[in-house]
């Protein structure tokens, strides 16, 4: 049976200089802006100098609130919303990463549905401020998902916040903010867009739609692969690198991420890895196990990524990430069982289990 369902309200508009030319755009969501960033990067992209010109030509009044971490915890979050709650802003712009864009994400629905801990977990009653952002990494695709990542200190762990209500109105897409990111920052960002790919393409609540946005993510990251493994970036490579985020963004609206997601969030909560990088150590056993329940559509996705077999994108990966943390029974046992707890292994096919998770992380990280 064909199924093309599929919901984006996202205003996308994509292009060079594209705050600039497009900035009138900020002008429906109200005289304030409270622009939300991380500690140097949206300074250092360019972008929050080409919002701010933008915002000064508008005649918004605006403030900058530049405090994002990694990985945002929630204090992190309610802290820079009670900060930005004494502005009263109309409308937020957040500049960076996924980090920054998540914390907007969850900072639009603390202002107007009182800030604590327990609203970041139950299901908002009012509609968040709006939000317009500006990625300035290509990897989470977080511009178009309705999701927002925290990391929790109670659960030990990273967990989502999952509302329509939180899918930003606009997000200004030029890959020339991305030029600044280190080389790390970039693979591990790009190793992310790819996870978001593959096991969209591959989880439960894939359909025809979705899988026409992880073929033709795939098909704009394979011009980019080289250079992940040279380190070497040009502007056209930004663009694909870009492109290929935005795709998984689109395909993981629609279906969500699966293992390498609730596997990787112990990586980074417990040794500090970056959040693509964890992911990237997963997937070459990850796809070893997917092979087994769809081998069409895992040779499908293989050569559409540009290799001529499975084993090509596993050295891949393997040769972009050397990483070894020997990690003990006791380990193993507690990632595998705070996995086991999400709802992304209900999305992965095939026959799960705890078992299955400790394998794939054991030979994965040991
Ligand atoms: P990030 O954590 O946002 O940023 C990583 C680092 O890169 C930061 O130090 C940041 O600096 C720096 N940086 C960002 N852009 C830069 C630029 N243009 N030039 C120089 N440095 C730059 O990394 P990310 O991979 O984009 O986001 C990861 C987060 O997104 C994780 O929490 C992950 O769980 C989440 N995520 C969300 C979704 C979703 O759908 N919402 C999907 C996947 C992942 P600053 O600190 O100065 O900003
Ligand atoms: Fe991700």
């Amino acid at each position: 049976m064909l199924d093309f369902s599929y919901h984006m309200p996202v205003k996308i508009i994509w292009g060079q200089q594209i705050i600039v030319k497009e900035g009138a755009n900020l002008k429906r969501f109200g005289r304030k802006a409270a622009i939300v960033t991380g500690k140097t990067s949206a300074a250092k992209s360019g972008a929050l100098a080409d919002i701010v010109a933008v915002c000064g030509k508008n005649g918004h009044s605006f403030q900058v609130f530049n405090s994002v971490k990694n990985d945002p915890p929630t204090g992190n979050v309610i802290d820079i919303a009670l900060e930005i709650n004494q502005f009263k802003p109309d409308f937020l712009i957040a500049i960076g990463g996924g980090s920054v864009l998540d914390a907007a994400k969850v900072i639009a629905i603390l202002l107007t549905n009182g800030i604590s801990l327990d609203t970041i977990w139950q299901s908002p009653k009012n509609k968040p401020l709006p939000l317009v952002v500006v990625p300035t990494t290509a990897g989470t695709g977080s511009e178009v998902t309705p999701y927002a990542v925290l990391t929790d200190s109670v659960s030990e762990t990273k967990k989502s916040v999952a509302t329509e209500l939180i899918y930003p109105k606009l997000a200004f897409l030029d890959s020339s903010y991305t030029d600044s990111m280190p080389i790390d920052v970039t693979v591990n960002t790009a190793i992310d867009a790819l996870s978001h790919l593959l096991e969209g393409f591959f989880a439960k609540r894939a359909n025809n739609m979705s899988d026409i946005y992880a073929i033709e993510g795939m098909k704009l990251l394979a011009k980019a692969m080289p250079s992940l493994s040279k380190g070497e970036f040009t502007a056209n490579c930004r663009e694909y690198l870009l492109a290929g985020s935005l795709f998984g963004g689109l395909t993981i609206a629609k279906t969500g991420t699966t293992l390498v997601h609730a596997l990787g969030y112990s990586l980074t909560y417990f040794h500090e890895l970056a959040h693509g990088k964890a992911n990237g150590l997963l997937l070459g056993a990850y796809l070893d196990y997917i092979n087994k329940s769809l081998p069409q559509k895992v040779m499908l996705a293989v050569n559409t990524l540009g290799f001529a077999e499975l084993s090509g994108l596993q050295t891949f990966l393997s040769e972009l990430y050397t990483v070894k943390l020997d990690l003990t029974t006791r380990e193993i046992a507690l990632y595998v069982e705070k996995a086991l707890r999400t709802s992304n292994i209900e999305n992965t096919p095939g026959q799960m289990s705890g078992y299955v998770l400790a394998d794939i992380l054991e030979r994965s990280v040991n």
